[in-house]
């Protein structure tokens, strides 16, 4: 019911075979991502906390999502129903949480499909109660408490008055607290807010008897914290996506040590090679995407190579270039690079290989136009440049 449309889900479906008609396409790496999630599941075990695997970038990727249950996280997290639902047609029995508070539209898909949500809506609690009544169920709930980056969450001086109504709904059962951090405004997570989180699950236990379990303390920007040593107090569980896809953690965007970076890397093709000038000429007025190009004042010609990707594929301010590529432009199909120190080596048809954000990995994860092509170890791609080896 909530599955994409047969035709986009076939060109976004994860293969393993070679890409019938070229173009371009993510290559991702099973192995480096499960020793990723391997790595942090048993970093965190050390403290305690569980490993939820966030799946929202992946679209859902089955394949992806048994790579990391095969490396021990305690359930998948998706903020959209329809990837839930890409799961579960897989035969993915595993628990998943939707990390998104839902719609009041979608309640039913959520209750058939999921285990539990975390939630900041008495209303949207109340219509899961009614729908899990009517399918004889319970659908777990865990509530989401603003500690400052201003985006999902309860006011923490609200939360035990929602608490007490929401224990009086027949069929939702109460799983603890979260807090999501350095989303909307950055704020780091750091012993003061995470104290706090754990001094409002001690509240509520001390209020109401021991019903607090979880308690999720965010996002991939919270391993800085998890993992320095300090006391994690009631902190049980964190939510990872990034961190298990590109090995970095976000706040720094620094490589997590003992963690593959290039688990994930797309690979675009040169469609024109050409000596240019450097420079526009006519009446300049905005680019497409109304950038204003400011006249840095270079001159004479340059290589330039235009790639066959573009935003509708990726977000270019997000990709990796190899050494020696420097980004010019890029439009709706095109990425316009100045190639000038590759002349020579590169040609029409030259396939480069980039690396690259979160920001880019979630646009080109999302593009029906990007294949995804799941590496098998054997698996040798011809690619002339790379970050590594140039
Ligand atoms: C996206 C998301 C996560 C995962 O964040 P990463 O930075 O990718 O680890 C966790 N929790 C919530 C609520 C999210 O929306």
């Amino acid at each position: 019911m909530f599955s994409l449309p047969p035709d986009r889900r076939e060109n976004i479906k994860l293969t393993s075979q070679s890409v019938p008609n070229g173009g371009p396409r993510l290559e991702i790496d099973l192995e480096k991502i499960s020793h990723n999630a391997s790595e942090l599941v048993n970093r965190l075990l050390k403290k305690g906390i569980s490993v939820t695997g966030v799946t929202k970038a992946t679209l859902g990727s089955p394949e992806i999502a048994n790579a990391w249950i095969r490396a021990g996280v305690v359930g998948l997290g998706d903020s959209r129903v329809e990837n839930v639902a890409t799961m579960r047609d897989a035969k993915i029995t595993e628990p998943m949480i939707l990390i998104r508070t839902p719609m009041i539209s979608q309640v039913d898909a959520v209750v058939t499909l999921t285990d539990v949500s975390f939630n900041t809506e008495l209303s949207v609690i109340r219509k899961l109660s009614e729908v899990a009544k009517k399918k004889n169920c319970v659908h777990g709930v865990v509530l989401m408490v603003e500690l400052g980056d201003l985006r999902e969450g309860i006011m923490p001086e609200q939360l035990e008055k929602m608490i007490r109504e929401v224990l009086k709904f027949s069929n939702i059962l109460f799983m603890g607290i979260g807090t999501n951090l350095a989303c909307r405004s950055g704020v780091s997570p750091d012993s003061q807010n995470m104290s706090e989180l754990s001094a409002l699950a001690d509240s509520i236990d001390a209020t109401f008897g021991p019903i607090v379990n979880t308690v999720s303390g965010g996002n991939s920007a919270n391993l800085g914290w998890a993992l320095s040593g300090v006391n994690t107090g009631r902190i049980n569980n964190l939510r990872l996506g990034e961190s298990l896809l590109l090995g970095c953690e976000p706040l720094q965007r620094k490589a997590i040590k003992g963690l593959h970076t290039d688990a994930i890397t797309l690979v675009a093709e040169v469609i024109e090679l050409k000596t240019k000038p450097s420079k526009p000429w006519g009446n300049i007025g905005q680019a497409a995407f109304g950038e204003v190009i400011i006249d840095d004042g270079a001159q004479g010609n340059i290589t330039q190579a235009i790639f066959a990707i573009g935003r509708q594929d990726v977000d270019p301010d997000g990709l990796v270039f190899p050494d020696g590529l420097k980004i010019l432009a890029a439009s709706s199909d095109h990425l316009v690079v100045d190639a000038s120190h590759y002349r020579g080596t590169l040609k029409v048809g030259t396939e480069v290989r980039f690396q690259l954000n979160y920001s880019a990995l979630l646009r080109t994860m999302t593009s029906p136009f990007i294949s995804k092509i799941i590496m098998k170890p054997e698996v040798n791609p011809e690619v002339i440049l790379s970050v590594e080896n140039i």
